[in-house]
């Protein structure tokens, strides 16, 4: 049945008398029939990635293409007079994650069904998602982001679990997505909600609730804020509520299909995505035990069965949850990690690696590390930090255990979705293999001199920027100058993350032009960052921006070779929109902190070239391009951590023994700035970079900026930089998914 026959079965009209919302309706029941008929839970041991977050983003194009109907879609549609773009902004973007680790386990569902293994994930239904964020008074404010509309992509089912906690029970229901592989079969993912949710009790405008009342409250935000007691229980109740949901599942389909339970390991393995799934190791033990085993056997099934990701060395994510919290919430696991922690003492007998600290606090990694098959970082250099220092002594223990898997994105949603023009220009050149085999990009270096192959490549770059140029206009109404270099960093707001060196390099640049120093060519700067609630300097960070954002639009002097733009909300679908149209993608984390990142693959998967430090995967994509093809600036992990180690840094020797960055950082505090912003903001983050940047901008500031300007200068030789462009296209098959999720399988998860 064709789309437009299924529309007049279901409204019993043809396309051509329907409205954008009916035929939105009819698609997305079109597609969930076709996914399902391509559902099968083959195979004997099944893959269970557990996390707190899926990002998932729009999923009616992305599942479109992987089943085959997108340009039969779009066709039909076309004659009929809409158009798929326009239907596809109907569609409410799932907010169910926060950043790139929720990318990531997106794209991997997306690899996990492509190749065709069984694995599912499985996660929380949070109705408002993060946040939704808006900008007022240049400053951020949150409000709900819902997305669950009446015509979603989830599917009720009819399992429901009974989850305890200390005191009281709730009742859970399992909601499915199917997750479509590209020319191969649909997987799962299950996001499991409480019977008892109550989206009444937030708001219109606030993220603010009850934050005790749980059987409300548990499903309603990802992350709410932890800056309480409250809110760190309520935290400690998700997680439970998660991973107890979880293993009952696990344990249901593995005696559906045979197990007696004793060879769980050969029916399940458990991916444990960060900390915030870990209590799925205790939860399976107290199951198993519920079920007739012993502790003893309880314990050696499960360390069979689950591995672990770490995906950050920030000190601030490797979750310590103190023992006051876990026997309120759930005081039936702590018996059992008692005796896990009993056990571990018995072993090594050195605090640093027991699992209950000397603060009383349960240290949630060191039970992922303890009791699982695997320990992984997510890029090279991330994984050599973990083995030589974060967690030395752990990988003095199990050298066996530790192993890394470089991240990686999906090219039908990062290429053949969001940059169909380059899509085809590749097929033209290089015929379509690259769409099921990544490296086959490969073969595009034979163009790397071919000038009329730089010519269509510069082309497709421009004609993506002229889109990004609409679609900003069009939903921010935001005006992006013509002819400009498109410069951008897009990623969550954080410190170490380094907008604000970033920022810095703004006011730098517009004192330049201020003192008749014009750029050969306008740039624009484009930021897009949500912070996260309580995190005041991040917040402080994007006044800063959005101060400047102003005061350079408002300057005429200024604004014809300077524009800073920081998007509202920024999200999959516009990254989806800004990556293609970049030219300079900015990677600047201080180096050692960035684990891996994954938009860095993206941009050089677009054609963007990257300035950025030598840190995560940014290390392997200069490898793979080679140094004239990246411009690498700032102090190497090294020394970065060296300098931590001695603990003697202070920002004041930089600022006072560098005119140009006291200049830049005094602008911060200037009439100028206080005339637009706030003062309490702005002199916070003045006073925050003086006296502590614990992130080190200041070290990195003057190379930063000479790199910056050697970029610019090489962006003027548009054949060079074409080529540049080619050849970073031509190596990003490394960081396809594909590619991480056949490593996670091979020497992990062991599937068929
Ligand atoms: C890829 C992606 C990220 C991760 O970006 P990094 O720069 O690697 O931190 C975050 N948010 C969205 C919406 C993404 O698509």
């Amino acid at each position: 049945m064709t789309v437009n026959e299924y529309v007049k079965k279901r409204f019993g009209r043809f396309m051509d008398q329907c409205t954008n919302e009916e035929i939105y309706v009819a698609l997305l029941e079109y597609v969930k029939e076709a996914a399902r008929e391509k559902e099968s839970n083959e195979g004997k041991k099944k893959l269970y990635y557990i996390s707190a977050e899926f990002l998932i983003g729009k999923l009616l194009s992305n599942n479109l293409i992987n089943l085959g109907l997108y340009e039969e879609v779009k066709t039909e549609l076309e004659k009929c007079g809409k158009s798929l773009a326009e239907i596809e902004e109907i569609e409410a973007e799932p907010s169910l994650g926060n950043g790139g680790l929720g990318r990531l386990a997106a794209c991997f569902l997306d690899s996990i069904a492509t190749l065709g293994l069984n694995g599912d994930g499985v996660g929380l239904n949070y109705h408002y998602g993060l946040f939704k964020q808006v900008f007022k008074n240049h400053l951020q404010s949150e409000t709900p982001n819902p997305w669950m509309t009446e015509n979603s992509w989830l599917r009720p089912t009819d399992k429901t679990y009974d989850i305890e906690f200390g005191g009281f029970t709730l009742k859970s229901r399992m909601y499915d997505i199917d997750v479509v592989g590209y020319e191969n079969r649909t997987t799962k993912l299950h996001l499991f909600d409480v019977e008892t949710v109550d989206e009444g009790i937030v708001g219109n405008d606030s993220i603010g609730f009850n934050k005790e009342d749980i059987a409300k409250n548990l499903t309603l935000f990802l992350y709410p804020d932890d800056s309480d007691d409250a809110g760190r229980l309520l935290r400690v109740y998700q997680q439970y509520f998660m991973v107890s949901n979880a293993a009952r599942l696990i344990l249901d389909e593995a005696e559906a299909k045979g197990s007696n339970l004793y060879d769980l390991y050969d029916y399940a393995v458990i991916q444990i995505n960060d900390t915030h799934p870990t209590m799925v190791i205790p939860e399976l033990i107290r199951l198993l035990q519920e079920r007739g085993m012993t502790m003893d056997e309880a314990i050696e099934v499960v360390s069979k069965t689950c591995a672990y990701t770490n995906h950050t060395i920030l000190a601030e994510a490797l979750e310590k949850w103190p023992i006051s919290f876990m026997k309120k919430v759930v005081p039936q696991l702590m018996p059992i990690i008692r005796e896990l922690d009993a056990r571990v003492n018995k072993k090594c007998n050195d605090p640093d690696v027991a699992i209950i600290n000397k603060d009383n606090c349960v240290c949630m990694a060191h039970i992922d590390i303890h009791y699982g098959i695997s320990v992984n970082g997510v890029a090279a250099l991330h994984t050599e930090i973990l083995k030589n220092t974060e967690l030395h002594k752990f990988y003095e223990l199990y050298p066996e255990k530790f192993n890394n898997k470089t991240n990686g994105i999906t090219f039908r949603r990062w290429l053949l979705y969001s940059n169909p023009e380059l899509a085809a220009l590749i097929e033209e050149l290089i015929g379509p293999g690259f769409k099921k085999d990544a490296m086959e990009l490969t073969k595009l270096e034979k163009f790397l001199n071919d000038d009329a192959v730089l010519e269509k490549l510069l082309s497709v770059k421009e004609a993506r920027k002229a889109i990004l140029r609409d679609y900003m206009k069009r939903t921010q109404n935001i005006e992006l100058a013509e002819n400009a270099i498109f410069d951008i960093q897009i990623k969550r707001l954080h410190e170490y993350k380094r907008q604000q060196l970033n920022a810095l390099y703004v006011i730098h640049k517009y004192f330049e032009i201020k003192a008749g120093k014009l750029p050969k060519r306008p740039i624009t700067v484009i930021f897009g960052a949500k912070a996260a609630p309580a995190y005041v300097i991040a917040k402080d960070i994007i006044h800063l921006i959005l101060c400047l954002q102003e005061l350079i639009a408002n300057d005429p002097e200024v604004s014809p070779y300077l524009q800073v733009v920081m998007v509202e909300n920024y999200n999959v679908t516009l990254a989806e929109k800004l990556i293609p149209a970049c030219d300079i993608d900015e990677q600047i984390s201080l180096a050692s902190k960035e684990a891996s990142g994954t938009s860095n693959m993206k941009f050089m998967l677009n054609g963007a070239v990257t300035i950025g430090t030598m840190d995560g995967a940014n290390v392997e994509i200069a490898e793979l391009v080679g140094k004239d093809n990246i411009f690498i600036f700032g102090e190497s992990s090294e020394t970065v951590i060296e300098r931590y180690e001695r603990g003697d840094y202070v920002s004041k020797d930089y600022y006072e023994k560098d005119e140009d960055l006291k200049k830049c950082v005094d602008f911060i505090v200037s009439d100028e700035m206080l005339k637009i912003g706030q003062k309490e903001n702005l002199e916070r983050l003045y006073n925050e970079l003086l006296n502590k940047d614990w992130f080190m901008t200041f070290p990195d500031y003057q190379d930063y900026v000479e790199t910056k300007d050697q970029i610019f200068a090489a962006y003027e030789d548009r054949k060079g930089w074409a080529k540049m462009m080619l050849k970073n296209i031509s190596q990003a098959g490394f960081f396809s998914s594909d590619r991480t999720i056949e490593q996670y399988n091979n020497d992990i998860w062991k599937l068929n």
